[in-house]
């Protein structure tokens, strides 16, 4: 079995050729990363999933175990969860004073592409940790700073997010978990959370929970929402472990996929002495926690992209072993040998499915660090206001299309392994089962899709959905100046057009009472299509550095030609496969994406206009 877990060679591809990492480490604050430093890190990182990540990744398949209130991982986490931090990978990208290593957001997502691949439900705890450990960075006061921050930048205590109750899932506003202020300026919270990642476990001696609660007299809805931190156990003054907070775990799930990490139904307060503090301010818990959720939402389409990434790795390698049938060229000739299944154009049609997916999910995902990673050292308000806003349009594309798209390359895995991928003796429906809760937790897609529509398509007047426009149309400016594109360029600037007038009829729908509903019931199909249009911008993106990189090497412009030279030389092998993908994108994948556009500009009212009753089954 191939324990590759990712392709390093386009991993190297997306970070030095086509973000241009090297660029950022000319900056004061990320020169120490030259290079040869960046290339080492993420061979660490590889060699350490691999070798101790990637064996825990059966074990989950035990699930976790709940008894009296105490939840077990699988025993070969624990390990796992050790080296990790000692290592400190899990602040690779966060400041120095924090704890972190201060390394570029985009390497560190190169090495957690290796994590996250080798066992997503183990990278889980410490995506959450993480989000708890940058929340109380932005928005703590001093003392929580103190008390919590380091200890979760160290892994040392691990971190959750207490949002959804029983009756307020999507509709977060709904919850009814409450705080009483105390005479001290402390909260005590009482209320019962569900369906919390990590809620319970035993690889850390505290657990610290961000909670969304309702302090007493508050309005109604989300915007009575307050944001508080509840540790398991209280922390003294001097960082020492105080008493239990009435924090009791009363049950896990038992799941689909996704093993590895409980889902813990947690009571708080049941005893009345369930003590939290204030993190922000009264009432504005919902914008807070939004903080965290957004770098949650990036965490899950990272989650979609590692396990898809995997599942590409393992299937090729399988395709490229598993012999049987003749090569279809040898006709009816029985004496020709049997063939790997690599040689089948139904299979090398699905291995070119995710193969494209993949590499377009790590260029957009890599792009977004990039963003990420140009906030912190630009010192223009105006750049930064930039690409905040493009983060934010780009994050339902990363949390809602990537996801549906992993569950779509792990599926295609699982087709290429057969029968035997339908058994457990091959990792590929693991990951199949793992990867469906992505498109449903931290804001189901449905909803993701609606944030697509209803906010980013207009917010701020906009300007962060031209600023997102304007982006791929200078990629495709670029591109179309390149000998030997242009043909894939203007086939994809014919669609893109298309893309922009069916974003301006959306735009307009959504605002319209007579067509709201109808608009509502695109939303997915919106957020399909934008997601196709990146993925075709991300394809364009690196087929113009594959082009002028394969005729360098080769020296040669016709295609034909191009061809047979990259037979005998790896580089070039590979720079064609990239010029492979973007044409597969463009000429495969977006006359269906033309087609879906057709079908929303029709706006047919069929799904909206059916009643309940006509639906059958009364
Ligand atoms: C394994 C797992 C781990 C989880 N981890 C956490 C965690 O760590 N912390 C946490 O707080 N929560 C967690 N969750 C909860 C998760 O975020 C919710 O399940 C999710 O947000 C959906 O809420 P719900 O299950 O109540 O579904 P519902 O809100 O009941 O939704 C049901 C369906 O209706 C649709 N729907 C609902 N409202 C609307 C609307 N207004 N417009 C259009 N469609 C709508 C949804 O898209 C969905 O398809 C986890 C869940 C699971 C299963």
């Amino acid at each position: 079995m191939a324990q590759l877990i990712a392709d390093r060679r386009d991993v190297d591809f997306v970070l030095f050729e086509q973000m241009n990492v090297e660029t950022l480490t000319q900056n004061e604050k990320f020169n120490e990363f030259d290079k040869k430093t960046i290339d080492l890190i993420v061979t660490e990182a590889k060699n350490l999933a691999i070798k101790e990540i990637l064996p825990t990744q059966k074990d989950a398949e035990h699930g976790c175990t709940f008894s009296n209130g105490k939840v077990t991982v699988p025993q070969s986490f624990h390990k796992a969860y050790k080296l990790l931090r000692e290592g400190d990978w899990l602040a690779m990208a966060d400041d120095p004073k924090v704890g972190g290593q201060g390394m570029p957001k985009m390497v560190a997502l190169a090495a957690n592409e290796y994590f996250m691949g080798a066992n997503c439900s183990f990278m889980l705890y410490h995506g959450l940790t993480h989000g708890a450990a940058k929340l109380i960075e932005r928005l703590g006061t001093e003392e929580q700073k103190r008390l919590y921050m380091k200890k979760l930048f160290s892994g040392e205590w691990s971190g959750t997010m207490l949002l959804t109750e029983a009756e307020a899932g999507s509709d977060v506003g709904a919850l009814t978990t409450s705080a009483k202020k105390n005479p001290d300026g402390t909260y005590s919270i009482t209320g019962s959370k569900i369906f919390i990642s990590g809620g319970e476990h035993d690889m850390v001696a505290n657990i610290i929970h961000p909670v969304l609660a309702r302090i007493e007299g508050a309005p109604k809805g989300s915007r009575g929402i307050s944001l508080f931190i509840v540790p398991k156990y209280r922390v003294n003054a001097n960082g020492s472990l105080g008493e239990f907070n009435d924090v009791v775990c009363t049950g896990i799930e038992e799941k689909t996929g996704l093993h590895g990490n409980s889902t813990c139904s947690l009571t708080l307060g049941s005893k009345g002495n369930c003590i939290g503090t204030l993190i922000g301010e009264e009432n504005k818990g919902l914008p807070a926690m939004f903080l965290m959720m957004n770098d949650a939402r990036q965490l899950v389409g990272f989650q979609g992209f590692g396990v898809s990434t995997a599942a590409y790795m393992y299937a090729l390698d399988y395709a490229r072993q598993r012999i049987q049938g003749k090569h279809l060229l040898t006709g009816k000739n029985l004496d020709a040998p049997s063939v790997a299944i690599i040689e089948h154009p139904d299979v090398k049609r699905q291995l070119m499915i995710m193969k494209t997916f993949v590499e377009g999910m790590r260029s957009l995902i890599y792009y977004t660090g990039l963003c990420y990673d140009k906030i912190a050292i630009s010192n223009s308000s105006e750049e930064k206001e930039m690409l905040n806003g493009l983060i934010e349009v780009l994050t339902p594309i990363v949390k809602g299309y990537v996801t549906d798209k992993a569950l779509e390359v792990t599926s295609h895995a699982v087709q290429v392994y057969g029968g035997y991928g339908y058994t457990k003796e091959f990792p590929v429906e693991q990951l199949f089962r793992d990867c469906r809760i992505f498109m449903i937790y931290e804001g189901t897609n449905g909803i993701h899709a609606i944030d697509l529509l209803g906010r980013k398509l207009t917010f701020k007047q906009g300007k962060p959905f031209m600023d997102f426009l304007h982006m791929i149309q200078d990629t495709i400016n670029t591109a179309c100046s390149i000998e030997g594109l242009e043909t894939m360029c203007s086939e994809f600037k014919t669609v893109f057009q298309r893309f922009t007038e069916l974003s301006e009829y959306m735009g307009r729908a959504i605002s319209r009472p007579d067509q709201i509903l109808n608009a509502y019931a695109f939303a997915h199909p919106y957020l399909e299509v934008t997601g196709d249009i990146t993925m075709a911008w991300m394809h364009l993106w690196r087929s113009s550095l594959a082009m002028s990189k394969l005729q360098q090497i080769t020296g040669e412009k016709n295609s034909e030609k191009l061809k047979s030279t990259v037979e005998k030389n790896k580089e070039a092998a590979f720079y064609y496969g990239l010029l492979k993908s973007a044409q597969f994108v463009i000429y495969t994948l977006l006359p269906v994406t033309m087609g879906k556009m057709n079908a929303i500009f029709q706006t047919n009212g069929a799904a909206v206009e059916i009643p309940d009753v006509s639906f059958g089954g009364k």
